[in-house]
């Protein structure tokens, strides 16, 4: 990425975490009453029968993760998939074609939780064993906000039924707490990755390189996060992925 969009970017996002450290807690908690929500415990937003569900996660979220379950990394986060069943096919490579580098390696940005095979979120229990969420306690920002966040300095609201459910006043203004702060996180997640971010090489050559590594059974990622570059490779098994080999930091 050239030096001067670079700076120009993280400018730009320097003047929003600005803007977000000044948004009155209070006005987004009347603003979340009136909407109104309650939490149906459906664990719908946790499960793969749900529109969108995948939990986008910090390194630092992602490390206390590690420590409460035992749990490497590898296991916990996944590079975002774009649809990890198409990844094999040519045509969809060729729509990444700028995020492909010359050694067939798919650049993406930031992690997501780790999802099983049907969709769910690994740490969703049974709906027999409870439907609660096995990392409740350390579960990342996103869900402990859902089905709210923050988006240029806007109150944004995802789908949920437990939306026009009552919410009290304390309540209400924990959770405007919570989605101004993982606002401000991800506003300054976003900074780090462009501090850190370090362009790579493209090349007409580099699908082919992808479908050689995808012919052998791998796909290989280099996830750009605010620590830095991590490589990661994936096993494919059938039309799905299903193991994530070590992560390299
Ligand atoms: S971490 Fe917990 S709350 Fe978040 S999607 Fe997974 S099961 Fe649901």
């Amino acid at each position: 990425m050239d030096t001067r969009l670079k700076g120009y970017l993280i400018g730009r996002l320097a003047g929003e975490l600005e803007t977000a450290r000044m948004i009155d807690p209070d006005e987004i908690a009347a603003r979340i009453r009136n909407i109104g929500f309650s939490c149906l415990r459906c664990g719908r937003c946790c499960r793969g029968e749900h529109e969108d569900n995948s939990v986008i996660v910090s390194p630092g979220e992602i490390q206390k993760i590690c420590l409460h379950t035992g749990l490497g990394k590898d296991a916990v986060a996944q590079p975002p998939e774009e649809g990890s069943g198409n990844m094999q096919d040519r045509k969809t490579l060729e729509e990444l074609s700028d995020l492909i580098d010359t050694r067939g390696n798919i650049h993406t940005f930031g992690w997501e939780l780790s999802r099983k095979r049907n969709g769910d979120c690994i740490f969703i229990q049974d709906v027999a064993a409870g439907n609660k969420c096995n990392i409740y306690g350390v579960r990342p920002l996103l869900c402990s906000t859902y089905p709210f966040h923050m988006e240029e300095g806007e109150l944004r609201v995802s789908e949920c039924e437990g939306l026009g459910g009552n919410t009290g006043k304390e309540e209400s203004l924990l959770l405007a707490e919570n989605v101004i702060s993982r606002y401000i996180e991800e506003i300054k997640e976003a900074i780090l990755v462009y501090q850190n971010y370090e362009s790579f090489e493209r090349g007409p050559e580099n699908i082919n390189k992808a479908m050689e590594n995808i012919r052998e059974g791998i796909i290989n990622y280099v996830v750009h996060d605010s620590t830095g570059s991590h490589r990661t490779t994936r096993r494919i098994s059938g039309p799905i992925i299903t193991f994530q080999d070590k992560i390299t930091d």
